[in-house]
């Protein structure tokens, strides 16, 4: 039997995006760098179809981007392409250049799975062996909500098998992207139902409590947080035991950039109970790209200008497809006039990721991490400064990744 490969994953693996794709390397020197000190993450490159679609990309130029840094850097551990968010509508593209994939099944949830396939479920998990207090109706009642979600989990699943074959890609299965959390005892109910379906699961992004805003900081009660990030691991360790699932099965935080208030939650949950995590970023990367243009002055700082200004034109239809995840007051962005006064440090510390900074300005920074549509149709033009621009394009990439986020999640 060929190794299975979805082993490889480890215990803490990062997921990056990357727009443009023209920091593979720029991202990789983080993971480099943390092994030096003495802490292996696995690399993941990230992509979802609605990026591929904004972009005007394919999955294939995610792999070309990852092969590429990791001959260039010399990349000796595993690392992967991952399919993000796909659905049965999005998968086949994705099917030949990734080896992980992220199936999404939000949409699925709360719609009723048939009445034989229910019921048949609910006779096999009893009450879960009465894990975290619950009873038989309880578990009836957490199906009914996830059994079809699970159900169309198994069989996207199944078609990424047919193609790529058993254990040769990591399997996540992602709930996040919908109004309520999951508790840990429904976690354990969902689990249950996958072990059923067989799934094997590598890692599983439920929704947490709390505000998960893209680019900007968690919102919400961390000791809650914490709590139930341990649950969850907690149920994930019965899952495991009872339902025949990958003894590698961990947790996956998405939007999980700039999340810095939990960081240190997350870190301690996962030194007590020796769990793994993967821990999904994405825009943030592209947020880097114009912190370096704007630094390095001249054309670049002009361009990075004038994606502020196109962006606040278009800030309504650049925001509506993101709606559930960003929190933005238009009365609070800067205006187009006054930004186009700034210098370089200027517009740098208004879009750095820098609580402490007065200059920092949250909103400006969510319109542009949603506004990467402005830049994708500038084109060559674009990519051409980026690549121009590229020593402090490169140290704003590396230095995000691993000082504000490797560091605090995973390194001392
Ligand atoms: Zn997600």
């Amino acid at each position: 039997m060929a190794m299975e490969i979805a082993a490889r994953l480890g215990r803490f693996s990062f997921g990056m995006g990357d727009r443009f794709a023209q920091q593979g390397r720029a991202q990789l020197a983080a993971c480099v760098e943390a092994l030096r000190q003495g802490v292996e993450i696995t690399p993941v490159w990230n992509k979802s179809h609605r990026e591929h679609a904004i972009v005007g990309s394919r999955p294939e130029s995610v792999r070309r981007e990852a092969d590429d840094a990791v001959a260039a850097l010399a990349w000796r551990g595993a690392y992967f392409v991952d399919a993000d968010h796909i659905r049965m509508e999005t998968v086949e593209a994705f099917l030949v250049a990734c080896d992980f994939f992220t199936i999404d099944v939000a949409e699925s949830i709360g719609r009723a799975a048939d009445a034989a396939s229910l019921d048949a479920f609910c006779a096999d998990a009893g009450d879960c062996g009465g894990a975290f207090g619950l009873t038989r109706g309880q578990v009836r009642r957490i199906a009914e909500k996830y059994l079809s979600a699970v159900q169309e989990a198994a069989r996207i699943y199944r078609r990424i098998e047919s193609a790529r074959g058993r254990g040769q890609f990591v399997t996540e299965v992602s709930m996040d992207e919908t109004d309520t959390p999951q508790t840990p005892d429904e976690l354990l109910v969902i689990l249950a139902a996958l072990g059923r379906e067989g799934v094997p699961v590598d890692t599983i992004a439920p929704k947490f409590s709390g505000r998960f805003n893209k680019g900007v900081d968690y919102v919400g009660d961390i000791g809650q947080l914490e709590r139930e990030f341990e649950a969850d691991i907690e149920a994930i360790r019965q899952a495991v035991s009872r339902y025949g699932l990958p003894a590698r099965l961990k947790l996956s935080v998405h939007s999980g950039s700039d999340k810095f208030s939990i960081y240190p939650a997350i870190r301690r949950v996962l030194a007590r109970t020796g769990a793994g995590v993967h821990v999904k970023t994405a825009g943030t990367t592209w947020l880097e790209e114009l912190i370096g243009l704007a630094e390095a002055g001249g054309e670049g700082l002009a361009l990075a200008k004038e994606v502020y200004v196109e962006a606040f034109e278009h800030r309504e239809e650049l925001c509506a497809p993101y709606a559930a995840v960003i929190d933005m007051d238009p009365s609070r962005l800067p205006s187009p006039e006054e930004v186009v006064r700034w210098d370089s440090q200027r517009f740098a510390a208004a879009l750095r990721h820098d609580p402490q900074c007065p200059d920092f300005n949250p909103h400006l920074r969510q319109l542009l991490h949603v506004g990467y549509k402005v830049a994708a149709k500038m084109g060559e033009r674009y990519l051409a400064l980026v690549r121009a621009c590229g020593e402090t394009v490169a140290r704003n990439v590396t230095a995000n990744l691993l000082e504000r986020h490797i560091r605090p999640l995973f390194l001392s």
